[in-house]
C-alpha cells in the first residue's frame, strides 16, 4: 500500500524557487538600482515624487527590484519625521481598463465594508472617489501599477492622476506613479500626453546574459537545494538555456525547480544535466500548449496552415501562401474563412506568443513581406492543435507527411 512519505533528499527550501519568494539580495542589477534610486530620491527629500516607467521582458527582475527598493525606501523614510510615505502595490494583470484600476485602488484604500461596487459608476465619479481617498490618506503616496500593459488603450487614469494636483483635485497627497510593463510596445501606444508625464523617468531592464543568470541562480540554489545534490554544471546549463531563450531569471529558476523535482520523483540523489533537459522539454511543451489553447478557432486554423506547410518541409513561407493554405483548410473543415488582413493579424499574434518566427524580406518594387516558420517543435504544435480541432484524419495525414520528410 502506498502512503505519503516525506521526501527531503533534494530540497532544503523549495519555496525559494517559487514566484512568491522575495530574495533578500538582488544580484547583477547595480546600475538599474542606482538609476531607480535616483528617480526615487525626491521622496526622501520631501518633494513631489517622480512618475517612473519601468519596462523589460518578463522575468528580468522588475517586480523583485521594485519590492526590494520599496522596503528600503519605507525603512529610510521612517527616519524623517516630516515624511509620511505610503506605498500601494497593485498588480493590474486581471484588470483591463483605467476604470477597473481606479475601482481596485479605491477599495484598497477604503476600510473593510465600505468598498464600492466594480460597475455602475461613471468613470469620473470613480476617479473623484479615488482623489478623495488619496487626500484622506495624505503624505507621499507611491502607486505601483505592476503589469500595467494589461489596461491596453484604456489609459485615461494615467493621464488624469499625474495632473490631479495641478488641477486642484488633490490637495493633500503627493502622488507618484510607478508603472511597470512587460510589453515594450505599451509605452509607444500610450497617448503622447500620457507618455510625457508617466514616463518622466524611464528605466529599462535588459534581459540577463548567461553569466548573470548563473550568479542569480547560484545564490538561489544555495538556499533552495541541499549541499551536494547539484553541481555547477547543472546551474550553468539552466542559465545558458534561459539566456539563449529570453534572458529571464524566472525561466532559469523554473528550469532548476522542475529539474530538481524530476530528480526527487525518480528518487535520484543528485540533480543532473539530464534532469535539466527533461525539465526543458516539459516547460517548452507547457508553454506551447498554453499559448495554443488561448487562440481562437481561426488562430488555430492559421497555425494549422503553417504546420501543414512545415510538415512538407516548405517553411519559411510567405504569408500569402499561408493564407491560401488556410483557405483550403477552412474549406475542408466547413467554416467560413476570414479576410487576408485578419489572418495576418493571427500570424503576428502567433509570433508574439513565440510559436512562430518571422523574417522580413525586402523585394524592391513590391515592398516588404514576411515569411513565417514554426519556432516550436512540429510535434508539440500538432499535439496541442489536436486537442483543439476535431480533425483526426488530417492530423494522421500530417504526421505521415512530416515523417516522410524527416521533420519533427
Ligand atoms: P519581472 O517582474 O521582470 O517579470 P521578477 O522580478 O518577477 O521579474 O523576477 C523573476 C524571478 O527571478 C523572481 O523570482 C525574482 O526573485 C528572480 N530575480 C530576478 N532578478 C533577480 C536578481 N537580479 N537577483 C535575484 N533574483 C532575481
Ligand atoms: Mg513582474
Amino acid at each position: 500500500m502506498r502512503r505519503f512519505e516525506r521526501k527531503r533528499a533534494i530540497f532544503a527550501n523549495k519555496d525559494a524557487l517559487r514566484e512568491s519568494y522575495q530574495p533578500d539580495r538582488i544580484e547583477e542589477r547595480d546600475e538599474e538600482i542606482e538609476a531607480y534610486m535616483d528617480a526615487l530620491q525626491p521622496v526622501i527629500d520631501g518633494w513631489e515624487p517622480n512618475n517612473i516607467f519601468l519596462y523589460g521582458n518578463t522575468g528580468v527582475g522588475k517586480t523583485a527590484v521594485t519590492e526590494y527598493l520599496m522596503s528600503l525606501l519605507q525603512e529610510d523614510a521612517d527616519d524623517y519625521e516630516d515624511i509620511d510615505l505610503s506605498v500601494i502595490n497593485l498588480n493590474c494583470k486581471p484588470l483591463s481598463s483605467s476604470y477597473q484600476v481606479a475601482v481596485e485602488l479605491v477599495n484598497e484604500l477604503r476600510p473593510d465594508g465600505a468598498e464600492i461596487s466594480t460597475t455602475g459608476y461613471p468613470q469620473q465619479t470613480v476617479f473623484n472617489k479615488l482623489y478623495e481617498e488619496l487626500d484622506k490618506l495624505g503624505g507621499t503616496i507611491l502607486l505601483i501599477f505592476d503589469e500595467i500593459d494589461s489596461i491596453g488603450e484604456r489609459d485615461e487614469l494615467l493621464y488624469e492622476l499625474p495632473r490631479a494636483r495641478s488641477k486642484g483635485d488633490l490637495t493633500e497627497a503627493k502622488v507618484g506613479i510607478i508603472g511597470i510593463s512587460n510589453d515594450f510596445k505599451f509605452r509607444d501606444q500610450l497617448d503622447p500626453r500620457v507618455q510625457d508625464t508617466l514616463c518622466e523617468r524611464e528605466l529599462q531592464f535588459p534581459p540577463y546574459n548567461a553569466q548573470e543568470l548563473n550568479n542569480i541562480l547560484s545564490s538561489r540554489a544555495d538556499i533552495a537545494l541541499r549541499d551536494g545534490t547539484y553541481d555547477d554544471a547543472v546551474i550553468r546549463l539552466c542559465a545558458a538555456l534561459a539566456a539563449k531563450d529570453r534572458g529571464s531569471a524566472r525561466q532559469a529558476l523554473d528550469l532548476l525547480l522542475l529539474a530538481a523535482e524530476q530528480a526527487e520523483n525518480a528518487d535520484d540523489e543528485t540533480v543532473t544535466e539530464s534532469h535539466v533537459e527533461e525539465a526543458r522539454h516539459v516547460l517548452e511543451r507547457e508553454r506551447v500548449e498554453e499559448g495554443i489553447r488561448q487562440l481562437t478557432q481561426h488562430g488555430h486554423l492559421t497555425l494549422l496552415a503553417v504546420v501543414s506547410i512545415a510538415a512538407e518541409g516548405d517553411t519559411p513561407e510567405r504569408s500569402r501562401a499561408i493564407y491560401n493554405r488556410y483557405l483550403d483548410i477552412c474549406d475542408g473543415y466547413g467554416v467560413d474563412s476570414l479576410a487576408q488582413r485578419s489572418v495576418h493579424n493571427h500570424l503576428s499574434d502567433l509570433r508574439m506568443l513565440g510559436i512562430l518566427t518571422a523574417r522580413e524580406n525586402r523585394s524592391g518594387s513590391r515592398g516588404n513581406f514576411y515569411s513565417y516558420e514554426l519556432d516550436v517543435p512540429l510535434e508539440s504544435a500538432l499535439t496541442a492543435l489536436e486537442d483543439e480541432l476535431d480533425m483526426q484524419e488530417r492530423f494522421s495525414d500530417l504526421r505521415t507527411v512530416a515523417n516522410l520528410n524527416g521533420i519533427r
